[in-house]
């Protein structure tokens, strides 16, 4: 299949499109690059012809997915079968100071990306979604029988609210075939240690904190919070390995045959603590991780993770990569690239 991936150049996306290229697929990525550089794309094609012995099937195109004219000559000139759309802003700080900017990439660049793929007859999508739409009150494990809860943040509520775009979408036009994947915390790193997480200022997720500690980009971690009511007094997370997250992809791909929306969840169904993620990190990396009891941060919860069966039965997904993998490869990644894909 030839697949249009938005935001490709980004941490999950090059993941993914590593996958799809090794499987056979051709690929086009659009990325505008405000969270990315075209380097991490080069990399994926050096991985891919590595792995393949052949030429990576890779059309990469700088722009912007609420650039109406532009997507409409991308459908034009390529005969895309679907599309995994990435692309959209992630930081949920910053979306508090900046809801505009996060409705109108996140909400608005999927409503043009559709409408042109409508226009073309590309009726088939898989969306990143998140567990963060879940809301602050549901019950652990999440399973997607829940209804959407009450979201925090707006990066939280532009991901529920395209949710409910998608869906209007399918319950109004029989032709569209849509996957909602809920993605838990993804770590981790391309095993080759070439491409991976590259966070511009400071790290507001937790691994990419810790690994750049441990690389000496920064003196400590800040852990928030020790006085959770979870076994050991620090938040727990389903973390789950960025390349496992990719293949999901994959399958939800194969499964859009028919008209219908579906929402996934893409984790391990198991919680870790952050002090059990300090500590693993330390043993895979043997680096010591200086670290210091902070106050909570606002908008956190407690404990999640996913109830991950729907995906096993229906899409023959499930999370394979141990946390010790996640932890080697983040160290490998990081070790080889101390300044990510910039220097
Ligand atoms: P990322 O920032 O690394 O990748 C997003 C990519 O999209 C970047 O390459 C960026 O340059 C591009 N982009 C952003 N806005 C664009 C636009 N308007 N037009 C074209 N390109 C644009 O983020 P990621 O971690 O790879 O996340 C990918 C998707 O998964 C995002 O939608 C994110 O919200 C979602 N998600 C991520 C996580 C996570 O923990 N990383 C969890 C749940 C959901
Ligand atoms: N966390 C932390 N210090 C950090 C970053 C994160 O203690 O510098 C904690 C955070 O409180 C949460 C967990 O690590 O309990 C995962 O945070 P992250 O931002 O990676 O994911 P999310 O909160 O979106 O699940």
């Amino acid at each position: 299949m030839r697949i249009l991936v938005t935001g490709g150049a980004g941490y999950i996306g090059s993941h993914t499109v590593v996958e799809l290229l090794v499987a056979g697929h051709n690929v086009v990525v659009l990325d505008n690059y405000c969270n990315s550089a075209p380097v991490a794309l080069q990399r994926v094609s050096d991985i891919v012809e590595q792995a393949t012995g052949a030429q990576a099937s890779l059309t990469t195109i700088e722009g912007d997915i609420r650039d109406r004219a532009l997507l409409d000559q991308l459908f034009e000139e390529h005969a895309i079968d679907a599309v995994i759309h990435f692309a959209g802003l992630k930081a949920v700080g910053e979306s508090v100071d900046k809801p505009l900017e996060y409705y109108e990439n996140n909400v608005g660049g999927t409503v043009t990306l559709c409408q042109a793929m409508d226009a073309a007859g590309v009726t088939r999508l898989v969306f990143s979604s998140s567990a963060t739409v879940y809301g602050e009150d549901a019950p652990v494990p999440y399973v997607e029988t829940l209804p959407r809860g009450r979201t925090s943040n707006p990066y939280g509520t532009s991901k529920a609210m395209v949710e409910q775009v998608l869906t209007d979408l399918c319950r109004a036009n029989s032709r569209w075939s849509v996957a909602l994947l809920r993605y838990f915390n993804p770590i981790g790193a391309h095993p080759s240690g070439l491409i991976g997480e590259d966070p511009q200022g400071i790290p507001n997720n937790l691994m990419p904190y810790i690994a750049q500690v441990a690389i000496g980009r920064r003196s400590e971690l800040s852990i928030f919070g020790d006085d959770y009511d979870t076994p050991d007094g620090t938040c727990q997370r389903d973390y789950l390995h960025v390349v496992d997250l990719a293949i999901g992809h994959l399958k939800a791909l194969r499964a859009l045959n028919e008209p219908s929306v579906k929402a996934y969840n893409l984790g391990t169904g198991r919680a870790c603590s952050v002090m059990e993620m300090v500590q693993a990190f330390e043993k895979a990396s043997g680096r010591k991780i200086a670290y210091r009891i902070a106050p909570r941060r606002a908008g956190d919860l407690p404990a999640f993770w996913a109830n991950p069966s729907k995906a096993a039965q229906e899409l023959n997904w499930q999370a394979k990569r141990s946390l010790e993998e996640m932890m080697a490869d983040t160290w490998r990644w990081q070790s080889t690239n101390p300044n990510g894909y910039h220097g």
